[in-house]
């Protein structure tokens, strides 16, 4: 039996263009800095999906130390422009630890992480993995390395086991696609936009499927409508991205779960059908 278990790290703030946008492409950065708008406190999430073969993470929240200038400072450019777009409260409390602690899970029995992306509001928990093997995606880790946006590698464990998911160009809906686990029931799916090597994770249960979507979007609406989040680094992947996704769960009894979205707990748990 597979079973999945949300985790909250804390809650993040981020400027109203980043989240919303209406304008032309290039505006995007000029508009998300000058905007003196914040959106109210909206959750981190990330998943464990217990799954037979071992529990498996779906990204890992954020770091409690995030709001401290002298846990970012050796990337000073990434650390200014975090503490200037974002605000977090995300406490010892409230880590990765602590939450998977929650749930009575010790994070010595993660074996596996399935990263959406590498945004440090999903890789600042992997420190307390540090035995994990990492699922990403090899564009996202190349940027990471060379040239790191909103992101901070030199925290990530040196133990780490760095692995990319072998896609194959077998899904119907969103063309790339891989699965850690025999049954299949777990799938990665290439959901690029928000980042170059974003993807989402697609859990089947019975005839359920809970789409783990990352930042994707910051909420359902936004897939329905097309409303595209100033973050977001190519509009038109977003755009194509939303459209699969779209197709995909009115084709099939979806549960829909970004990151970020303050109703993601309350239709994982009322089980809410994106087609409803
Ligand atoms: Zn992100």
């Amino acid at each position: 039996m597979i079973r999945i278990f949300p985790l909250q790290t804390g809650w993040v703030k981020v400027k109203r263009a980043h989240q919303n946008f209406r304008g032309p492409e290039f505006f995007r950065l000029p508009s998300i800095m000058t905007d003196f708008r914040w959106t109210p406190w909206l959750p981190i999430l990330c998943w464990l999906i217990d799954h037979p073969e071992g529990p498996i993470l779906v990204d890992t929240g954020e770091h409690a130390r995030i709001s401290e200038p002298e846990f970012t400072k050796q990337d000073p450019v990434n650390s200014w422009i975090i503490r200037k777009l974002l605000k977090f409260d995300v406490s010892l409390d409230s880590n990765l630890e602590m939450a998977l602690h929650r749930i009575g899970f010790k994070p010595d029995q993660i074996k596996h992480v399935i990263l959406t992306h590498v945004h440090s509001d999903h890789t600042g928990g992997l420190s307390s993995v540090p035995k994990a093997t990492i699922w990403m995606n090899s564009v996202e880790h190349q940027n990471a390395l060379t040239h790191p946006k909103g992101t901070f590698p030199f925290h990530w464990p040196k133990s780490l086991q760095i692995k990319y998911p072998e896609m194959s160009q077998n899904d119907s809906f969103f063309g790339l696609s891989a699965t850690l686990t025999s049954d299949s029931n777990i799938r990665i799916v290439n959901t690029p936009g928000h980042s170059e090597g974003h993807q989402s994770v697609v859990v089947t249960i019975d005839d359920l499927n809970y789409f783990l979507a990352g930042d994707v979007s910051f909420t359902e609406q936004q897939v329905k409508t097309m409303c595209i989040p100033g973050i977001s680094e190519n509009f038109r992947k977003v755009k194509d991205t939303y459209s699969q996704i779209d197709r995909f769960a009115c084709a099939h009894k979806t549960v829909y779960l970004p990151t970020h979205d303050l109703e993601s707990l309350k239709r994982f748990y009322n089980k809410t059908l994106y087609a409803d």
